[in-house]
């Protein structure tokens, strides 16, 4: 039977409690037990592939194709475990489930309430992931702040799940905030002590806390903690900001959390293997202070967190290259009007991410023509590696007003354009190509340089592609489609011969891209780059 550690935050959101979570599983996962991963979303969308970059931030594609919520790459990132289906789910995955049920007869004839029915669709989520992935250990976090009405019933299943596993087979972290007043000059516990109060009110009783602080917390205000929230005070864990996040699991490790957690679970404390974190953290910690300049180039840079794993790339390729990557957000809207050699006038790469719409399309056009003529290291994801193509259509093979049909239905020359098979679709969620594709890469090209492989595993979320009647005449002024998916010939991968470096691919390598292992083509950008400096 798998052993459950529950997250859940209290105070204020956006308190890295995904990376606690995280943190945690890494030193189980290096104390030799296998974990798995899973987030709770109280929201009633049935996924975030729907919902837009701001309210969410970036939507996180897993290998299986399910679009989840962006705390799932912080959890892969970190573990380096493929996640799936089952570890991502919300309320409106749930209320789907339950309705469905009910139409089908299955309640006979009940009267569908919040409990039973709705709790016991949560609690079968959370055991069915035991049984799919085969853990030892399951660790679920849950969106939102303790005290929230959204998040009642996911608390009240897991309340039920403690009655039914047993106090010794599951235990409850709790993140909150400890803020630090300007005049009295110190750090607060009255919120965490009220958000205690709030979960014990759902019948739940925390195991430990962990306490998002500007700085440790002194003994005295430990054990004031661990007096009202009756929780030891070893168990009152620190975690102060940092700047790089990759330290928190080392920081929770000196104050013993793995070995706390195995113990209430009454399992061996088997050795810890965290060299190869130490060494990363050392690496990062050791970087010169000079930085690579990298302009990401999109339509949502106003909230970082919708381009987040894009961002986690471009360091760790930094990581590879021993060089700092100082990420310059760039709206392509307003690039539109600005005159580009003044906004890239510090630059030694530029990066087009993802995208959706029309809205600063042609200001990321502007920015890959002057990357091209330029010899500026370009790297295009998605809709990038889309606008490139648009982008050599217009400029090199002059097919003046040549453009995705996402954009312009009749253009003349649609050098991209719909899939096939997308364009009998009306339902918008989970309908892209999504998740997992196989791509072939050409000999003797710069894809095969950077990967060093033949064949390749990328995930993907895209609806359009390039369209194939352009191949050759892209090819005759210098394009090489590099990396090809054999059954359907979809482009994957187009790259400019005549350039440093000039890469587009269709699918999002930011979702494979770990701290401890940077992807290929980012590394290869930070690597071209770097010679600008
Ligand atoms: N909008 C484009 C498509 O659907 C690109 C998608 C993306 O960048 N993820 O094909």
């Amino acid at each position: 039977m798998a052993k459950y550690v529950f997250i859940t935050g209290g105070v204020v959101s956006g308190l890295g409690k995904g990376i606690t979570a995280a943190s945690i599983a890494l030193l189980l996962k290096q104390r030799g037990y296998k974990v798995f991963m899973q987030k709770f979303d109280p929201y009633i969308n049935v996924d975030p592939g729907t919902m837009s970059p701001y309210q969410h931030g970036e939507v996180f594609v897993t290998a299986d194709g399910s679009e989840t919520d962006l705390d799932l790459g912080h959890y892969e990132r970190f573990i380096d475990e493929e996640l799936n289906y089952s570890s991502s789910v919300s309320m409106g995955k749930i209320f789907s489930n339950v309705i469905e049920n009910e139409r089908r007869g299955d309640y006979l004839g009940g009267t569908v309430q919040i409990v039973p029915h709705v709790t016991n669709e949560i609690k079968k989520s959370i055991y069915e992931s035991e049984h799919s992935s085969h853990a030892d250990i399951i660790i679920t976090e849950i969106g939102g702040t303790v005290g929230d009405i959204e998040g009642l019933a996911i608390l009240e299943a897991l309340r039920q799940i403690r009655y039914e596993m047993g106090v010794e087979n599951t235990f409850f972290v709790h993140t909150t905030l400890v803020p630090f007043l300007f005049g009295s000059n110190e750090l607060k516990t009255k919120p965490t002590q009220q958000s205690v109060i709030e979960l014990r009110r759902i019948g739940i009783q925390p195991d430990m806390i962990v306490a998002r602080a500007s700085e440790n917390l002194s003994d005295e205000l430990k054990y004031k903690l661990s007096l009202f929230s009756s929780i030891p005070k070893e168990s009152i864990i620190d975690a102060v900001d940092v700047s790089n996040i990759y330290r928190i699991p080392l920081n929770f490790h000196e104050q013993k959390i793995d070995e706390i957690i195995l113990k209430r679970f009454g399992i061996k404390k088997k050795a810890i293997d965290i060299k190869e974190w130490e060494k990363l953290v050392k690496r990062v910690d050791g970087l010169s202070d000079k930085a690579v300049e990298i302009a990401i180039v999109g339509k949502y840079v106003g909230l970082h967190d919708a381009y987040l794993s894009v961002a986690e790339s471009l360091k760790h390729a930094g990581y590879d290259e021993n060089v700092k990557v100082n990420i310059n957000w760039i709206d392509s809207e307003e690039l539109e009007k600005k005159k580009v050699e003044k906004v890239f006038e510090n630059i030694h790469g530029i990066l087009i991410p993802g995208g959706f719409g029309n809205r600063g399309i042609e200001g990321k056009i502007k920015a890959i023509k002057y990357a091209r003529e330029n010899n500026i290291p370009f790297f295009g994801i998605c809709l990038g590696m889309q606008l490139a193509a648009v982008e050599f259509a217009r400029n090199v093979c002059g097919l003046k007003k040549a453009n995705s049909t996402e954009f312009d239905e009749k253009t003349p020359d649609p050098i991209i354009d719909k899939m096939e098979e997308q364009k009998t679709i009306i339902n918008m969620g989970g309908t892209m190509r999504l998740g997992n594709y196989e791509c072939k890469i050409k000999s003797d090209t710069l894809a095969e340089k950077l990967y060093k492989k033949k064949k390749i595993l990328e995930r993907h979320r895209h609806r359009f592609e390039f369209n194939d009647k352009y191949r050759g005449l892209l090819e005759e002024k210098g394009i090489v489609f590099s990396g090809i998916n054999e059954p359907s010939s979809l482009v994957e991968i187009l790259e400019y011969k005549e350039h440093p470096y000039f890469i587009g691919c269709q699918f999002h390598p930011e979702f494979k891209s770990r701290p401890i292992r940077s992807h290929p083509l980012f590394r290869g950008l930070i690597k071209a780059s770097k010679k600008n400096l």
